[in-house]
C-alpha cells in the first residue's frame, strides 16, 4: 500500500477525486516497479491533480514518487494557478535562473537510482534534461502506468461525457435545421462549432469533408462549396469540463443514388453490430470484427480503412483501442467511438460515430442525433 498523505487533512472536498487518484496511481506504480513518475502538462496531469498545466517553454511537472507526497515543480510566475491544489501537493517553485531538471533530482531523493516513469505527452525536450540530471535512472512510459486508471471512467465522468455527448447530439438537430447547399465546408464547419459554443461546450474540433473530400478520413475542411449530389461526413466534438465529445453524421444533399443508399446502409449496420458486441469480457477486437464483418460481407471490406473505435475521455484518442491484434477485455466502465466508415476515392465517404459506455448489461449509445440517412437542401 501506499503512503500519500495530503499535506493538510481538511481539504476533503477540494482534494476529492484527486487524492484518490494519485494514491491509486501510486499503488499501481508499486504494481509495476516504478519509483517515481513525472507528468508534464497534459489530460494526465488534470486526470490526476484537476490542472491541466501550462505548456511552455519552461518546464512544468508533477513528481509523484510511490510512496509519500507528490511535488510540482513549477515556474515561479506559474505557482499561483495551483491555488486550488496546495492541500494535495507540495508545490516547489524554480526561479529564472534555476535548473528546474536539478530540482526534480533533488525531490526525486533515492528514486533517481531507480525506475522513473514519464508521462506519453511529456516534451521529448524536458525527458531528455531530466535523463541528463538523474543519468542513473532506469525510464519507463507512463502511458503504461495511467492507462488502466484512466480507461475505467467512475459516475461523474460517465456523467459528463453524457451531456457533452448530448448537447454535441443537440447542436446536430440544430445543424439540420438549415440548407447546407451554397456553403463551403469551412462555413459549415463554423456553424457547426458556433452550436455546440452556443451549447456551453469548449468547441475542440470539426471535420467537414464534402463530395471526393469525404473519402479522407482527417480532412479538416477546404474552400469547396458544398452542392446537390454530395455526400458530406461532419465529424466534430467539444468538451465539458475537460471530457470530450466525439460524433460524426454523413448527410446527403438532393437525392441520394441507390448505391449511395445501400452503402449507408451497410455502416450503419456496422455501426450497430458493433455497439451489439459490446460486453463486459470481451475483447477489443471482436468488436472491430464485428463491424468489419458487416461492411465485408456487404462487399466495401477495402473501403473500411480504419480501426472501428478509440476510448475518449478527458482526451480525444486514448485507451481502449478498438482494434484487431488488441486482445484487451472490455470493462464496465470503458468509454469508446463507435465509428465504421467506408470511402471510396475521388467520390464520397461515409462514416457514423457514436459514442458507447460498456456496461454490465452491453453497450450503451452516449449519443442519439439521428442516423437514419439526412436528405438536405
Ligand atoms: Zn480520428
Ligand atoms: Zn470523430
Ligand atoms: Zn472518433
Amino acid at each position: 500500500m501506499s503512503s500519500l498523505t495530503p499535506p493538510s487533512q481538511d481539504a476533503a472536498i477540494t482534494t476529492a477525486p484527486y487524492a484518490d487518484r494519485l494514491r491509486r496511481a501510486q499503488e499501481e506504480m508499486a504494481r509495476q516497479g516504478i519509483d517515481l513518475l513525472v507528468v508534464g502538462a497534459s489530460a494526465d496531469l488534470l486526470y490526476l491533480i484537476g490542472y491541466e498545466g501550462h505548456e511552455s517553454e519552461r518546464m512544468s511537472v508533477l513528481a509523484l514518487p510511490r510512496d509519500g507526497v507528490p511535488h510540482y515543480v513549477v515556474p515561479g510566475l506559474e505557482a499561483p494557478l495551483l491555488h486550488e491544489q496546495h492541500d494535495l501537493l507540495q508545490i516547489v517553485p524554480w526561479e529564472e535562473v534555476e535548473d528546474p531538471a536539478a530540482k526534480v533530482a533533488a525531490v526525486a531523493g533515492a528514486a533517481a537510482l531507480g525506475s522513473i516513469a514519464v508521462g506519453d505527452e511529456l516534451w521529448s525536450v524536458f525527458t531528455l534534461r531530466l535523463q541528463r540530471a538523474m543519468p542513473r535512472a532506469r525510464w519507463a512510459e507512463g502511458g503504461q502506468l495511467l492507462r488502466p486508471l484512466r480507461m475505467i471512467k467512475d459516475e461523474r465522468e460517465i456523467a459528463l461525457l453524457a451531456e457533452a455527448a448530448r448537447r454535441t447530439d443537440d447542436s446536430w438537430e440544430e445543424f439540420l435545421t438549415i440548407p447546407l447547399a451554397g456553403l463551403t465546408e469551412w462555413e459549415a464547419r463554423d456553424r457547426l462549432m458556433g452550436l455546440l459554443a452556443a451549447r456551453g461546450l469548449q468547441p475542440v474540433f470539426c471535420n467537414v469533408g464534402s463530395g471526393p473530400n469525404g473519402a479522407s478520413p482527417h480532412q479538416t475542411a477546404s474552400d469547396r462549396v458544398i452542392g446537390p449530389g454530395d455526400a458530406v461526413v461532419c465529424d466534430w466534438g467539444g468538451t465539458l469540463d475537460g471530457y470530450n465529445s466525439d460524433v460524426t453524421r454523413t448527410v446527403h444533399v438532393g437525392e441520394p443514388s441507390p448505391e449511395f443508399v445501400r452503402a449507408y446502409d451497410a455502416v450503419l449496420a456496422a455501426n450497430q453490430a458493433a455497439l451489439e458486441a459490446v460486453r463486459p469480457g470481451v475483447p477489443c477486437q471482436e468488436i472491430d470484427r464485428a463491424a468489419r464483418r458487416v461492411l465485408t460481407d456487404a462487399g466495401y471490406g477495402d473501403a473500411f480503412i480504419h480501426r472501428t473505435g478509440h476510448g475518449l475521455g478527458l482526451s480525444l484518442h486514448e485507451e481502449p483501442y478498438l482494434v484487431e491484434g488488441n486482445n484487451l477485455p472490455l470493462a464496465e466502465g470503458m468509454v469508446f467511438s463507435d465509428e465504421p466508415g467506408i470511402y471510396f476515392p475521388g467520390q464520397f465517404g461515409i462514416r457514423i460515430e457514436d459514442t458507447v459506455v460498456c456496461t454490465a448489461g452491453g453497450g450503451r449509445r452516449l449519443n442519439e442525433a439521428t442516423r437514419e440517412l439526412r436528405v438536405m437542401g
